[in-house]
């Protein structure tokens, strides 16, 4: 993979996609990040495709390798910053296609990389099936959430993802068991360049009243936060081994700190908010203002949690 091209390879890229004839998805050019990620902030992709299915990702993929051309895989941009000056190279959407979710016997099921983890929540709650309930309030894709190990409340995707398909940076299909993922707080690894086609999952049977119940209770622990009026993108930063990073935030006494159009919300500390207009480098330049004094002032490093892509 090659760094950032210029406009005259960028116009052969546009070229050489709109005769890959066999790609049945979508290929926009010059697409704003901002209407792709939850910040609502970033520059510019310069080419994002909307592969349909295995097929249509295998050839865009194994075009790209061919070319040389960079390629960042987007989920719902839930956890996701990109910077000012956008992306160079390919956005591989997974949104559009990757939606299907076939559920097979003793509570296991295959789910397509593109769908919600709040549909996938309910779809699992109407069968009685349990294990995915601490997600209700996660609004990523279930390959970003395979990606990110996310969690809550003490669960996480390790605990029901039995292995994931994948689609390699050459083109390849392949499958990779639990055991080489090793899942640990909010990370996955994964060969370079792989992309997480569906997931494997298990869950186990339980009472509906049961499920309805601490879904319930998860979306009540939630209310303050999912109450943020601003566009975010849910924690910043990692929790610190038995620390919560929001605590920290808060003793800190960032609350309302604000640089440009980013805030730390009032809300909650690990939050930092688009309050409006926010750039990519405001938010930057909030992080780095909140790690120095959670650092300067307990002695405390945070690491964030986000993905920051992209050029400034
Ligand atoms: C309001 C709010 C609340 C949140 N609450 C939580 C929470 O409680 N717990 C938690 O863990 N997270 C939380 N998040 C963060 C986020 O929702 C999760 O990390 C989610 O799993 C990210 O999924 P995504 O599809 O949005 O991934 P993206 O943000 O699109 O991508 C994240 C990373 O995964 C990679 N990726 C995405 N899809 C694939 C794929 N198919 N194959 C390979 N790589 C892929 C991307 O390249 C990127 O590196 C919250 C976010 C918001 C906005």
């Amino acid at each position: 993979m090659q760094a950032g091209r210029g406009r005259e390879d960028r116009n052969s890229m546009q070229y050489s996609l709109f005769f890959i004839q066999r790609f049945k998805g979508k290929v926009l050019f010059n697409v704003p990040m901002s209407e792709h990620t939850s910040f609502r902030i970033g520059g510019p992709a310069d080419v994002m495709a909307f592969p349909q299915d295995d097929g249509d990702l295998k050839d865009l993929v194994a075009f790209a390798e061919s070319k040389g051309f960079q390629f960042h895989v987007l989920g719902a941009g839930t956890n996701l910053l990109v910077r000012d000056g956008g992306v160079r190279g390919i956005v591989v959407n997974m949104c559009e296609g990757f939606k299907d979710t076939s559920w097979l016997d003793e509570g296991k099921a295959v789910v397509g990389a593109g769908v919600r983890l709040p549909e996938l929540v309910n779809q699992a709650r109407d069968r009685g099936l349990s294990g995915l309930e601490f997600a209700v309030n996660i609004p990523g894709t279930v390959g970003g959430a395979v990606m990110m190990n996310a969690g809550a409340y003490g669960g996480e995707m390790a605990d029901v993802v039995e292995g994931i398909e994948v689609i390699g940076r050459k083109g390849q299909k392949g499958f990779i068991p639990k055991s080489e993922l090793n899942f640990s707080y909010r990370k996955a690894v994964l060969p370079k360049g792989a992309i997480v086609t569906r997931a494997h999952m298990r869950f186990r049977k339980g009472d509906p009243e049961g499920i309805r119940g601490r879904m319930a209770e998860f979306r009540e622990r939630r209310k303050a936060s999912s109450a943020i009026p601003y566009p975010n993108a849910g924690s910043i930063f990692k929790n610190p081994e038995g620390r919560i990073a929001g605590k920290l935030i808060e003793e800190a006494g960032l609350k309302g700190e604000r640089s440009g159009g980013a805030m730390v919300s009032e809300a909650h500390a690990n939050y930092i908010v688009n309050a409006g207009g926010a750039k990519a480098k405001d938010v930057l330049a909030l992080m780095a203002l909140v790690r120095d004094k959670v650092f300067s002032s307990l002695g405390i490093v945070l690491e964030p949690e986000i993905k920051v892509i992209g050029e400034d």
